[in-house]
């Protein structure tokens, strides 16, 4: 097996289970380590620390896949699929939707690999060498172990530059006669589109949180900013809304949402939707005086790493002190951020800042975070992205 051996003293996140290693920690690498391949990691005095598949080209040099010294095998990722499917059974996920996430990357032990499960089709993304060197492995694991035969790849992330690898879309395994598929989640149905939809189609992270605002929608005049396919939408509609304006930049987004809103059979009179930005419209609406009983804010990554957290603060500054500014006296925002490079702290500043500078006084009274299916590695808590807060204005 080769190995990369690391500078000496640079061992001690390893030995805390963080699965990363950065390029600046390397010392040496045996020749024969190939692009995604395994390699052993070991301490400068050449002891065994991890096994890990080798990044030649990326910062991240290596991610671990194990940390006891057994064979990195098809018997091995067989292991790692299963216990990450009897997790998803045993929270009741399936219980709740036929959409989720199956696999989310280090969380369930294998890095790089994302797979979402969206009825009877498998929609998997490769970001990085080592899950790439797997994949054809992976793919027939994954069908041997969920008994489907149907998986579309959407390794279109951007962060597969940084592995050296090239964008791939398009059928792994079997056929799909159509791209958009429908859904159910808590009683709803959404259409999704696989083929070209955000992420792999969904923000199969926000269930959880979709259900919560249909609890708190009723009789509320709802303003859904940033709002993709409806997924908030449909569900402040569903729990009883007064009215809703939902508002994207995404002219397909909006015909997706408006086709969701239909499959609901929900009152579409009360439905509103405007093509436009965020940013200008917020303005419009405070300058015309408009208000409303709930806002929710769910907008895309302003910052993926620490490096653009100023810029981002700014960003998510201005959205939620114009919010606050719209909010009616006792109505809610519903706030959410699901940048990696703004945690959790800051994020809650941010809107502490926002409520001030809008003079309003709020209280939260709800942490939001993603669903069950996208769990947290404890030694890898970077997989913790998504942070939201309802906030009730007094
Ligand atoms: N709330 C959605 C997910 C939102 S994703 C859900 O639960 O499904 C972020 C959305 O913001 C995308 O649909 C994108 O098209 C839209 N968007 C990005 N920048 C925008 C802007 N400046 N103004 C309006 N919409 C924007």
């Amino acid at each position: 097996m080769p190995a990369l051996f690391l500078k000496a003293g640079r061992e001690k996140s390893l030995l805390r289970r963080h699965p990363w290693i950065f390029s600046g920690a390397v010392q040496h690498v045996d020749e024969e380590a190939l692009a995604g391949g395994t390699v052993d990691l070991r301490s400068a005095n050449k002891q065994f620390l991890a096994r890990a598949a080798y990044s030649p080209t990326s910062q991240i040099r290596a991610r671990v896949w194990t940390f006891e010294d057994e064979p990195v095998d098809a018997g091995f990722f067989r292991r790692r699929i299963r216990s990450a499917i009897d997790a998803r059974q045993k929270l009741n996920v399936t219980g709740q939707s036929n959409a989720y996430r199956l696999i989310y990357a280090e969380s369930d032990g294998i890095p790089g690999l994302i797979v979402d499960r969206y009825d009877d089709v498998l929609v998997l993304q490769s970001l990085t060498a080592g899950s790439e060197f797997w994949k054809e492995t992976l793919a027939d694991l994954l069908l041997a172990e969920t008994g489907l035969s149907i998986i579309y790849e959407r390794s279109d992330a951007d962060v597969r530059e940084l592995e050296g690898l090239e964008t791939k879309v398009g059928l792994l395994r079997g056929t799909l006669p159509d791209s958009q598929i429908t859904i159910h989640e808590n009683g709803l149905k959404f259409n999704v589109n696989v083929g070209s939809g955000h992420k792999t189609g969904f923000y199969l992270d926000q269930r959880a949180n979709r259900q919560r605002v249909r609890e708190l929608a009723k009789d509320k005049d709802v303003l859904d900013c940033f709002c993709y396919t409806g997924g908030f939408t449909i569900n402040a509609l569903a729990g009883g809304a007064k009215s809703t304006l939902s508002i994207d930049s995404s002219a397909d987004a909006l015909a997706l949402a408006k086709e969701n809103v239909e499959l609901n059979s929900l009152h579409a009179k009360k439905a509103n939707f405007l093509e436009g930005d965020i940013f200008q419209l917020l303005r419009k609406f405070r300058d015309e005086n408009s208000s409303f009983d709930m806002i929710i804010l769910d907008p895309p990554k302003f910052a993926p790493t620490a490096a653009q957290a100023e810029r981002a603060a700014r960003g998510y500054k201005d959205i939620n002190l114009l919010a606050f500014k719209l909010l009616r006296a006792g109505g809610m925002l519903v706030t959410f951020s699901c940048s990696g490079g703004v945690d959790a702290g800051l994020s809650q500043k941010i809107v502490a800042g926002a409520a001030l500078d809008a003079s309003v006084e709020a209280q939260i009274v709800e942490h939001l975070s993603q669903g069950s299916d996208h769990p947290v590695s404890l030694h890898f808590p970077e997989a913790a992205y998504l942070k939201g807060l309802v906030c009730l204005r007094k």
